[in-house]
């Protein structure tokens, strides 16, 4: 038991040693330690004090997110049938844990006593104390007890079904195969996307192509096959993931998923006293009500809509026809051709990803005056994966990052920061942040680095913008240290923030480098990129619009007499604002995993919101120089390194001087004009 590697907390996880039947005992272990020291805490005769309390509190949780953090992590990147049994064993042990933590009646009254009495509190400590407070009551302390025990079973049902969700999408993406074998069937394909696909088949003694449903190949076919059956039967492959469409594989049909997790969702926010679940999501947001959220993206959809008409037009009149929904991103890369004479996969040769990579870290050293180094002979979870050491100016150590850049097997799709270690400095307890970066990227092949298409490296600054955050907090209590605590329509504004330098002049250079010769991004292509960022704003934004006033509306009009109404919301939702027009088939809420597989419910929003802050704060080093020390100084103070321990709202204001305004925005998008 002891030679458990999980329970081992003394350094970076020991992912050479991991297997999936140190979990349970790991994490019973721990929740019957966490369970022993409450009830040590709450049996001292003495008056609770902050010190004693909230410490206690934070460090139990600390511990617990330790432990569970690379379990959950190697579930979505390294994923096999025995972890994802031992995982799943787990959750509604968690889920229990944390529900009995909430309602738990004494330490609540005992955080009470501490906010009424203590008087010597400084501003996060209060605040640290508020948010508890807050959670005790989502969680339903306050609720009679078969109330509370209802409460319980539906959190812990929706744990499990949101990782059912998760695993049936994972499933179908993995499942899914297309073998090709005529030339003309697969014309357009970059030649790497081939490659692949020609060594898949080879693998399994086929000739031709064998495709599989990894973003990056079907994004390479979405934008690039010439042959529209292929386009058409991809979209088709993609949309219909997991759902009622796919009668070969009825078990991992997400619609019943769908609606038991709305059902639950619902009964929880009943029984907590809100109208609906949207309300209790935005307990823990930024913006104020319901109301304020749909007016908020309905006002924006209807800036974006007579623009994104106008671009879909453009794209019509360059195809002679009408579009279908797996057209408009193959005539928008001819459209982009054509008038940038600019494509993805011209840019590629440019950025390698170890160009990329070391001139992105290059950009965050200079930004906020940083150290970031390789460390080698890190324990991985794959032979591809890298781990990076960051000290401060003073050459003080702060914490380091792991890098996982590349699509394969049994990862998870999509790209994301999690948090590995959160940083905690709990009297003689301190724990230095360290970090997940995560992407789905074409893998490397026959000694030649992976070659980034532009978006890629947005994505990687975006997923790197999320790591600084977590990286840079300087508050000592995991609650609200990095991205805790943080209202999740404010936590997107580093990460959006980020990505406008992989846009600049100034950056550019710095991050790109021919992957043969070394030299640098042509002016005349490096003019042509910057130019076309603002191309077909209108449509992409209103698509981000159409995704999350589906999913607000989903979750705020929601009644449990009707059921769910996922095809109805979708329908309503694309005839007020959509421009493409989806095929009847289209199931894309059944993998849509930020709202039913992660956190992101009644949440999706987020993006918009966030990028209005983050293009408004991006505006103020617009107006005094990409890299100006103390305009960059300040958003490090202000913004990345109070985490949750300040208002968000407070924290902008503190950086920008006045409240954000959506104009920003608008002008960066080339949407205002
Ligand atoms: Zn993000």
């Amino acid at each position: 038991m002891d030679d458990n590697p999980l329970l081992d907390l003394s350094g970076l996880p020991r992912f050479g040693e991991i297997r999936p039947e140190h979990v349970q005992p790991a994490v019973e272990r721990l929740l019957a330690e966490n369970r022993a020291a409450l009830a040590d805490l709450l049996a001292a005769p003495e008056p609770p004090s902050f010190t004693r309390l909230v410490l206690t509190l934070e460090r139990l949780g600390h511990r617990l997110a330790r432990v569970w953090s690379p379990v959950s992590h190697l579930n979505g990147v390294a994923s096999s049938p025995a972890l994802r049994e031992a995982y799943n064993h787990c959750l509604p042990l968690l889920s229990e844990y944390t529900t009995e933590l909430g309602q738990n009646q004494a330490l609540c009254s005992a955080m009470q006593h501490i906010e009424r009495t203590d008087t010597t509190l400084d501003a996060s400590q209060r605040m640290l104390v508020a948010q508890a407070l807050r959670d005790f009551r989502l969680a339903g302390v306050d609720l009679p007890p078969e109330r509370q025990q209802r409460f319980a079973q539906l959190m812990q049902e929706l744990s499990m079904l949101q990782a059912t969700f998760e695993q049936n999408v994972l499933d179908a993406t993995d499942s899914w195969r297309h073998h090709a074998t005529r030339t003309e069937e697969v014309a357009g394909l970059p030649e790497s996307t081939l490659r692949r696909a020609a060594q898949a088949a080879q693998a399994r003694g086929q000739d031709g192509w064998l495709f599989g449903l990894d973003a990056p190949t079907y994004v390479a076919v979405m934008t690039h096959a010439d042959h529209r059956p292929l386009r058409e039967h991809f979209y088709r492959g993609w949309v219909t993931r997991a759902s009622d469409q796919r009668s070969d594989e009825s078990a991992l049909d997400n619609s019943r998923v769908i609606e038991r997790i709305l059902a639950c969702r619902h009964e929880a926010a009943g029984l907590l006293g809100f109208d609906n679940y949207a309300e209790l999501s935005l307990a823990r947001k930024m913006a104020g009500s319901t109301a304020e959220v749909l007016e908020f993206l309905e006002a924006l959809a209807t800036r974006c809509r007579p623009q994104a008409a106008r671009e879909l037009a453009e794209l019509e009149a360059l195809a002679g026809g009408p579009l279908a929904a797996w057209d408009v991103g193959y005539w928008a890369e001819k459209l982009r051709e054509q008038r940038f004479a600019l494509s993805d996969e011209q840019l590629r040769p440019w950025f390698p990803v170890p160009r990329v990579l070391a001139g992105m870290f290059g950009i965050a050293e200079r930004l906020y005056r940083l150290r970031v180094r390789r460390i080698d002979g890190v324990a991985c979870w794959h032979p591809s994966v890298e781990y990076f050491a960051v000290e401060d100016g003073d050459g003080s150590s702060i914490g380091g990052f792991f890098v996982d850049l590349y699509a394969r097997a049994g990862k998870r799709t999509g790209a994301w920061m999690d948090e590995c270690v959160v940083r905690a400095a709990l009297g003689e307890d301190v724990s230095h942040p360290v970090a997940y970066l995560v992407c789905n990227f074409t893998p490397p092949e026959d000694g030649q680095p992976s070659l980034l298409g532009h978006q890629d490296v947005v994505t990687l600054f975006h997923e790197f913008g999320h790591t600084l955050h977590h990286l840079l907090t300087r508050v000592d209590y995991p609650s609200l240290a990095g991205i805790n605590g943080v209202p999740w329509d404010a936590v997107e504004l580093p990460s959006q923030f980020f990505e406008n330098y992989a846009w600049l002049d100034e950056t550019l250079p710095l991050i790109s480098g021919h992957h043969e010769t070394g030299a640098p991004l042509p002016a005349d292509l490096l003019g042509r990129l910057r130019a076309s960022r603002a191309f077909h704003a209108g449509l992409q934004t209103l698509r981000q619009l159409e995704f999350a006033l589906f999913d607000f509306r989903l979750h705020a009009g929601y009644e449990p007499a009707v059921g769910s109404r996922v095809d109805a919301v979708l329908a309503e939702v694309r005839n007020d604002m959509a421009v493409v027009s989806a095929p009847e088939w289209n199931r894309f809420a059944h993998s849509f995993s930020h709202i039913f597989g992660g956190g992101y419910a009644a949440g999706y929003y987020s993006y918009k919101w966030a990028e209005v802050l983050a293009a408004d704060a991006f505006a103020a080093f617009e107006e005094a120089g990409a890299f100006h020390d103390e305009t960059a100084r300040r958003f490090r103070e202000s913004i990345l390194a109070v985490g949750g321990s300040r208002d968000a709202m407070e924290a902008f204001v503190a950086f920008r001087g006045r409240r954000p305004d959506a104009s920003a925005l608008l002008r960066q998008s080339g949407i205002a004009a």
